[in-house]
């Protein structure tokens, strides 16, 4: 959204948003949670937390068994939240939209299913520095199964991915592109339609790890044109526990089950198992029903306070927090990408990140230190870990205010 945009939206009222979240307002050690890590995990607003607890109040059933009542409305709300699901993605059609755990699960579902059938001794799979070690470990299996070779596309100091770069690791041995759409160790945007368009005119499917975008902006993936797309539920400020694979319906119809049980075959005898149509067929054992009705209620929540106001708000804080932490010259920020959502990665000169999350523990800031499950991003910026601070459109200035009067009493501290 440019400037211009951005003046012709509605502003969020973020007092009313951070209402519709009752743990914002409570303390730690005795000052107000400033709550800074939503990356790892999002806060939930009471809607969801309603429709969960209705739920097990007076809607619970197991689904696509029981032949009563509360079964059959069980099952109506749980394929009411695919339909949910489809739409808040753009996918066209429900039956590509597969509930998971997380985006984890998502990743290694595709791994180990389509990636088992396509992916041969001396073909490549193609990553980038920047991935999440959920997008790093199931290919690394994959490859260490198949004899394959993971290639991995380096990054900018900025924290990008050059296309030129990415153009050069794609080779004809190249049998698939897992990316992620927005990093959670450096919060860039990557140029994901142009990345679709290298892949497609190579005919080499793409699978993009969102679990960092759909938290910050409006994802849809038949425009994007991805084959798939996976993320998780608890960074949506929706439950742990459901999460969300989409995939083009001709690719997952063509591709074998990862787990095998229940609620997932046409019939079984001992002698030979059919299995269901997709999504079931991806869909084994007993889902996290609730959560899935908790994901439901937090994306109809996010849509209810619109996209146009949570993008301009993001934008607007993190500019806030940009210039406040370029004002401490002891903070270096890692990841600069020209595009990018409020995640700060940072390093404090002198002082370990966990040192810097400890005392801002004290002061009730919550960060997260390490290294975000990125390690080969520490290793190419050549810090151990960093601290990071991550906004969502709870967040507010007094916050950002709140952390850099936290990062100047560690300053003081560790002189
Ligand atoms: N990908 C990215 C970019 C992430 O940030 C995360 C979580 N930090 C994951 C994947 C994995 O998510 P989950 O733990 O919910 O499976």
């Amino acid at each position: 959204m440019s400037t211009a945009e951005r003046a012709l939206v509605a502003p969020l009222d973020v007092e009313k948003v951070r209402a519709d979240f009752p743990i914002l307002s409570r303390s730690v050690h005795g000052k107000p949670l400033v709550f800074l890590d939503s990356a790892a995990s999002s806060q939930k607003p009471q809607v969801v937390i309603d429709a969960m607890s209705e739920f097990y109040s007076s809607g619970y059933a197991n689904i696509h068994r029981g032949l009563y009542e509360l079964s059959a409305e069980a099952t109506r709300r749980y394929e009411a939240v695919r339909e949910i699901t489809r739409n808040f993605i753009g996918a066209g059609d429900a039956r590509e939209i597969v509930f998971v755990r997380n985006a984890t699960e998502a990743i290694n579902l595709v791994a180990h299913s389509w990636g088992r059938s396509h992916v041969s001794e001396g073909d490549e799979v193609l990553i980038s520095a920047m991935e999440h070690h959920a997008n790093i470990v199931p290919w690394q299996m994959l490859c260490e199964e198949k004899g394959a070779v993971l290639r991995v596309v380096p990054i900018n100091d900025r924290g990008e991915i050059e296309l030129e770069a990415l153009e050069q690791h794609i080779s004809s041995r190249t049998r698939m592109i897992s990316v992620c759409h927005v990093s959670n160790a450096l919060g860039t945007i990557n140029p994901v339609d142009e990345i679709v368009s290298m892949a497609h005119a190579r005919g080499i499917p793409i699978l993009l790890d969102g679990a960092q975008a759909v938290p910050h902006m409006k994802v849809n993936v038949e425009e994007i044109g991805c084959d798939f797309y996976v993320f998780s539920g608890h960074k949506l400020f929706g439950p742990s526990g459901a999460g969300v694979l989409y995939g083009r319906l001709e690719l997952l119809d063509a591709m074998p089950p990862f787990l095998g049980g229940g609620d997932m075959i046409e019939s079984v005898s001992f002698e030979k198992t059919t299995y269901a149509e997709v999504p079931q067929r991806f869909e084994a054992g007993t889902p996290d029903i609730a959560g899935v009705i908790g994901l439901g209620a937090a994306i109809e929540y996010l849509e209810s306070v619109g996209w146009d106001a949570i993008e301009a708000w993001e934008v607007e804080l993190m500019d806030y927090a940009v210039d406040r932490l370029a004002a401490i010259p002891e903070v270096r920020v890692i990841g600069t990408a020209r595009r990018k959502v409020p995640v700060l990665s940072f390093d404090l000169e002198g002082v370990h990140p966990h040192d810097v999350a400890m005392v801002l523990d004290q002061e009730g800031v919550a960060v997260r230190a390490g290294h975000h499950c990125a390690q080969p991003v520490m290793e190419r910026f050549e810090v151990p870990a960093t601290t990071r601070a991550t906004l969502a459109f709870y967040n507010t200035r007094s916050d950002v205010d709140a952390l850099v009067r936290g990062l100047e009493k560690v300053l003081e501290l560790f002189d």
